[in-house]
């Protein structure tokens, strides 16, 4: 068999297309990873996607540079959290991508980092597919690795990470402005060799520091609060978790922030420029 492999792949992919089948839409909705905020930092797909999307539905945290690469006559639909606002339920965003996967054929859902990481891509990928609309995934470069390039520190590290564990800084299941408290197994993530990245930690701080402490981490672990990484106006606040807290409400940390623990942070370079006391 020679010379006939990709038409052979293509009969297999389209018969892998239940979505044409079934309801002759042939709209593809790609769930498109933008990545940290620095435009350089996109995939070469998902820009070329972008390129060529007829309507893109996006986040708060998507830079205008990056939304500047769609055509001209791109519609584009913001259903992100608005300033002082609640965010769009996402019953009203899947919808909203159905109501465009009906009028146009290649829509693109745009979303801060990547799109599988606390971003509630698995929810909007299931609903897609219970209406046999087609989707794909482009991964991007999620707020984690960003923040460990930019403080030059491996998040894993055969001596002081052994693993690494990305968690929610709070929970969805409790009301209130920024969610309730999220319910973590605290004397599991207290074992030192562990790397813990908590996304959206900001709101629940202290209470995420001292129940690691309460749990037998050490007071003393290192801290970074990495703040608009990427972004102009990135900063890191190195502290530990005992000081965390007060150090975060003294320096005004700014939004978005990331909080990373873990002994992995002992190989910081002091002469950072980054850093902030
Ligand atoms: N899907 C995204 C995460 C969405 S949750 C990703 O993969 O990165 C939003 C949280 O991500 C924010 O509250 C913050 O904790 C973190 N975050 C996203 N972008 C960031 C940035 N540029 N700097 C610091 N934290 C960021």
């Amino acid at each position: 068999m020679t010379g006939n492999h990709s038409s052979d792949r293509t009969t297999a992919a389209q018969a892998a297309l239940p979505a044409d089948q079934a309801t002759g839409n042939s709209a593809t909705v790609y769930l498109v990873g933008a990545g940290p905020g620095d435009p350089d930092l996109l995939t070469r797909k998902a820009a070329r996607i972008i390129e060529q999307a007829d309507v893109i539905l996006y986040d708060s945290l998507i830079g205008s540079e990056i939304l500047d690469l769609a055509r001209a006559d791109c519609e584009k639909i913001f259903v992100g959290k608005r300033k002082g606002k609640h965010s769009f339920p996402q019953s009203e965003i899947n919808q909203m991508l159905l109501a465009s996967a009906g009028k146009h054929k290649l829509v693109v859902r745009l979303k801060g980092g990547d799109p599988f990481i606390f971003g509630r891509g698995g929810e909007e990928i299931e609903y897609l597919r219970a209406h046999n609309i087609k989707t794909e995934v482009i991964p991007g470069i999620t707020a984690a690795t960003a923040a460990s390039a930019l403080l030059q520190v491996p998040l894993t590290h055969r001596l002081y990470g052994k693993s690494l564990m990305l968690l929610s800084g709070y929970s969805k299941e409790e009301s209130g402005d920024h969610g309730g408290f999220p319910e973590h197994d605290w004397s599991y993530l207290a074992h030192a060799e562990l790397t813990l990245v908590f996304y959206m930690g900001q709101h629940h701080l202290g209470r995420i520091c001292s129940s690691l402490t309460g749990a037998g981490k050490s007071e003393t672990t290192p801290v970074a609060l990495v703040s608009n990484c990427t972004l102009p106006g990135q900063t890191v606040l190195l502290t530990n978790l005992r000081d965390a807290d007060s150090a975060a409400s003294k320096a005004a940390l700014q939004f978005p922030a990331l909080l990373i623990i873990g002994n992995v942070l002992g190989l910081v370079n002091p002469a950072d420029p980054w850093l902030r006391s």
